[in-house]
């Protein structure tokens, strides 16, 4: 095994709503590079985890560090965590649909890191290889010249995928990738997330255990906002408090 030095690490911190807890005590570390996988029942705090880490949300408590140094990401806005190398996936797939896919993956090669912006939508011929290369990662090489809006829903998410690869995050969370997907391009999407981990860490929340069971990872299973266990797919599935909170809804 490589050695992995820590990227991420969340410790004791708690989120309120209106008094209620959505995110009581959590801790939870990733290294860089690692897949890492996030279930837990509706409700459980997966959202505000993702929402916690790019600073859409600020914790009433605890520590968020980050790289090397463990400098905080608390006082950071949401585009300063971003450039810093945070990117995120939606679960709906937002890219530009009257573009072609060549263009999509050409503008968020310009773009610098954070939320696409209309400004950068500009025709350009540069970076052609890396455009290629990026779009065989992806598996859309034949549809470069492509309209985007005319793809499935699968190849949208990969597009939208090899758009956050394109500017070379150091985590990359991703938002239940498999909703919505036929057998074969959950299998692609797997693919995909598992050489992207390769070089970077990525967060997979997800719903579907079959599609977690493949990407064959540590996984951190969240209940009323704390981690309630944490190891392999196998490990987590057969601990007794983790089958309660799944069978017991
Ligand atoms: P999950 O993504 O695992 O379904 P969430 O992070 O969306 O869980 O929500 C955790 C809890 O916090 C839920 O009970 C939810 O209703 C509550 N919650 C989340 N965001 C807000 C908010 N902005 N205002 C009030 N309650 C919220």
């Amino acid at each position: 095994k490589t050695r992995k030095s820590t990227l991420l690490e969340l410790s004791g911190v708690s989120v309120s709503f209106d008094g209620f807890k959505a995110i009581n005590n959590l801790s939870f570390q990733i290294g860089e590079p690692e897949m890492r996988a996030i279930i837990g029942p509706n409700g459980a705090g997966k959202t505000t985890f993702m929402d916690i880490i790019t600073g859409k949300t600020k914790p009433d408590e605890g520590r968020v560090l980050w790289g090397d140094d463990g400098i905080s990401l608390l006082g950071l806005s949401e585009s300063r965590i971003a450039r810093a190398g945070v990117g995120r996936k939606f679960q709906k797939p937002t890219v530009f649909e009257a573009q072609t896919v060549r263009e999509n993956l050409a503008m968020a090669l310009k773009a610098p890191r954070g939320p696409f912006d209309v400004l950068f939508h500009k025709k350009t011929r540069a970076g052609a290889e890396k455009i290629e290369a990026l779009a065989a990662q992806i598996g859309l090489l034949e549809q470069l010249p492509r309209i985007a809006g005319e793809l499935s829903h699968g190849q949208k998410q990969w597009l939208e995928i090899g758009m956050l690869l394109a500017q070379e995050p150091r985590l990359l969370l991703v938002d239940e990738p498999a909703a919505g997907m036929t057998p074969a391009e959950r299998e692609k999407t797997t693919e995909m997330l598992v050489e992207a981990a390769k070089t970077r860490a990525v967060v997979v929340v997800e719903h579907d255990m079959e599609f977690v069971r493949r990407l064959n990872c540590r996984v951190t299973v969240l209940n009323e906002g704390s981690v309630l266990a944490e190891g392999s797919i196998d490990h987590v599935t057969s601990d007794p408090q983790v089958i309660e909170v799944y069978l017991g809804r």
